[in-house]
């Protein structure tokens, strides 16, 4: 729905909870303070590559056996919340439907998360994970670049929306490993204009890291484009606590 209608009928119907459709009290906003409560967030110990969380609290960040194992492209991954529960709901709903408070929401979050993690001199670039055309076409949206405007805003590093493209759509990922994920992904980014990344420091962006497959071949060809250092930053990461 356009934000504008949006926005317009907030003013005529009582606000629902965007997760649970329960109705919002006075003063409440977007999400109802018990969806809210339910969001889990990541805490350290942490991968430092991938940035999946441990199950155990005792130990300090290190790299988890899956990276070591694979490696990586990008430098460091980090992301807010687990993919589960209130907040899957809330990307999904996001997702589908472009509720503008949830992008408010979600862009507040990640320029929180993003301060936690980094600081924004180390960036010269954020790029959203780019959506094949048809899949725009169909959306009507790129949810990343959503999410790259609001980050942009907060921290003043500035953003391209055309510099990574998708030019081939990725098969449906559902129920696929890693290693499949990733022949999945393979060859389908390209870089618009090489020196435009050449020597920069990037910022990926995304609303979810799932097997890390999408970023790491997005990291791979902006690497080999000349970029100095990736990064990458998600709303939730899917895998499962190690
Ligand atoms: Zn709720
Ligand atoms: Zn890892």
């Amino acid at each position: 729905m356009c934000a504008l209608i949006e926005r317009f009928l907030q003013f005529l119907l009582p606000s629902q909870c965007h997760c649970c459709e329960r109705f919002l009290e006075e003063g409440q906003k977007g999400i109802c303070p018990d969806c809210l409560s339910k969001i889990r967030w990541i805490e350290p110990p942490l991968c430092t590559l991938c940035g999946a969380p441990f199950l155990s609290g005792e130990i300090e960040n290190h790299p988890c056996g899956a990276c070591l194992t694979r490696g990586k492209y990008f430098t460091m991954a980090r992301a807010l919340g687990y993919y589960k529960g209130t907040l899957r709901e809330a990307i999904h709903r996001w997702k589908y439907e472009e509720k503008s408070y949830l992008t408010l929401f979600f862009g507040e979050k990640l320029a929180v998360g993003f301060h936690r993690y980094w600081d924004p001199q180390s960036f010269d670039l954020l790029i959203p994970v780019p959506l094949h055309p048809k899949r725009l076409r169909e959306r009507g949206f790129n949810q990343a670049l959503l999410l790259v405007k609001e980050l942009s805003q907060r921290t003043r590093i500035p953003y391209s929306k055309g510099l990574l493209r998708k030019r081939i759509p990725t098969p449906p990922q559902v129920n696929l490993s890693g290693g499949e994920r990733e022949k999945g992904v393979r060859g389908s980014f390209h870089i618009q204009k090489d020196e435009e990344i050449k020597g920069k420091s990037i910022l990926l962006v995304d609303d979810v890291y799932t097997t890390g497959a999408t970023v790491n071949e997005c990291s791979k060809v902006l690497l080999k484009a000349g970029a100095e250092r990736v990064d990458v930053l998600t709303i939730a990461h899917a895998i499962k606590q190690l």
